[in-house]
């Protein structure tokens, strides 16, 4: 049976195809201003990525804020459920996910069979989300794939939470001579606190998932590792881990 996941996020659309468990194909794409274009252009790359023809999948299910915009699904269900399935995918014994996408970070308590037990959500203001990052590294001149190449540095101290004041601290500290590799590392360190004090509350003795685009980044997550005093763990293409929840569910339904 082959299914198909979409998780149209407020950043980017992702989709994955799966045959029982295994992954045939899978796109990540802008969702830019149309939701329901980026879910179906998403989907359609996917589909060619996977080798097959689109009347060869059987079940598809929508997640992500823009899953109300498609109108082709068989299912819609939520992000929170979709990380918890795909999380479970990969690391079973788990039981919390965290995880920071464009515009929100959550934390994920599920149980033994990827079924959500508990969860926290901020997606109120862009502090500890992929868009603080995005904001802050650009007025570095940086690029998100650039910053696991820079040399590791002493974090700077930086004091605001909110976008807009966090990003005039990175210009003071770089006009201040504060060397780049630093303030990227202070920003990841205010992102890994702030998302630490969330899970907290949540930490169990098992390792932590880490999902979502912004788990991409390898500082972020050995920084988590320190705030929570936990063994943390990124799944292969952490970004995808909703829209593969989402093709697994589609599998029972
Ligand atoms: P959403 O579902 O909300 O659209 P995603 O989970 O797709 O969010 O993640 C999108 C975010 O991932 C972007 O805001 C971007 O900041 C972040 N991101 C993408 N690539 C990287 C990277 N290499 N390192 C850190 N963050 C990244």
């Amino acid at each position: 049976m082959i299914t198909a996941g979409i998780d149209v996020g407020s950043t980017a659309a992702k989709a994955v195809l799966l045959r029982d468990r295994e992954i045939l194909g899978w796109a990540v794409q802008p969702t830019g201003w149309s939701p329901k274009e980026a879910g179906k252009n998403v989907f359609q790359e996917a589909v060619k990525s996977a080798g097959v023809s689109a009347g060869q999948i059987e079940k598809v299910v929508g997640t992500g804020y823009g899953r109300v915009s498609l109108d082709f699904l068989d299912k819609a269900v939520t992000e929170i459920s979709c990380h918890a399935m795909g999380a479970h995918f990969y690391y079973p014994n788990n039981e919390v996910i965290i995880d920071i996408g464009g515009q929100d970070s959550k934390v994920i308590l599920k149980n033994d069979r990827g079924k959500v037990v508990n969860f926290l959500m901020n997606d109120k203001c862009a502090a500890g989300t992929g868009r603080f990052l995005q904001v802050t590294i650009n007025s570095l001149g940086l690029e998100l794939d650039q910053l696991d190449k820079l040399p590791a540095a002493e974090p700077a101290n930086i004091n605001s939470m909110c976008t807009v004041f966090a990003e005039s601290e990175v210009i003071s500290l770089l006009a201040g001579g504060t060397a780049k590799e630093s303030i990227v590392a202070g920003l990841l360190k205010s992102i890994a606190k702030r998302v630490s004090t969330m899970a907290s509350s949540m930490h169990k003795k098992s390792d932590i998932t880490f999902t979502g685009g912004v788990a991409q980044n390898r500082l972020l997550r050995e920084m988590l590792g320190r705030e929570l005093k936990a063994g943390v763990v990124v799944p292969p293409n952490p970004q995808i881990i909703g829209a593969l929840g989402a093709a697994l569910i589609a599998q029972n339904i």
